[in-house]
């Protein structure tokens, strides 16, 4: 089965622990699978902010996430628009999964910056 098809298939199941404004990323190939609950993550960017969610969480509202620096950060503390890494989200979420593998960390113990 293609990833997407198995994503949508956990969206509908309801094995998210997200609102509807988490979005499948567009590579979900390229995005290691959550290593408590075995999900792609789904990830919600928008001007302020970039997060991921997976199935992990108590419920929509308060789940585990990882986190990126926003276009607005960047903006605000570089006034660069050159050094916002679109992928950074992605670079977190796949190094935190390799720690969680590597190190036995609980899910949502750590958040991954990428600095
Ligand atoms: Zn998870």
């Amino acid at each position: 089965m293609d990833t997407i098809r198995k994503i949508k298939i956990d969206i509908i199941e309801g094995r998210y622990k997200a609102i509807s404004a988490y979005k499948i990323p567009k590579d979900p190939d390229n995005w290691y699978n959550c290593p408590n609950c075995n999900l792609k993550p789904l990830v919600w960017e928008f001007d302020n902010g970039r997060s991921t969610a997976c199935g992990c969480g108590e419920n929509l509202y308060h789940h585990f996430s990882i986190k990126a620096d926003s276009i607005m950060d960047i903006f605000r503390r570089d006034w660069d628009f050159s050094k916002y890494d679109s992928d950074q989200l992605r670079g977190n979420w796949n190094n935190w999964v390799g720690l969680e593998i590597d190190r036995q960390v609980k899910c949502g113990e750590i958040l991954v910056s990428s600095e």
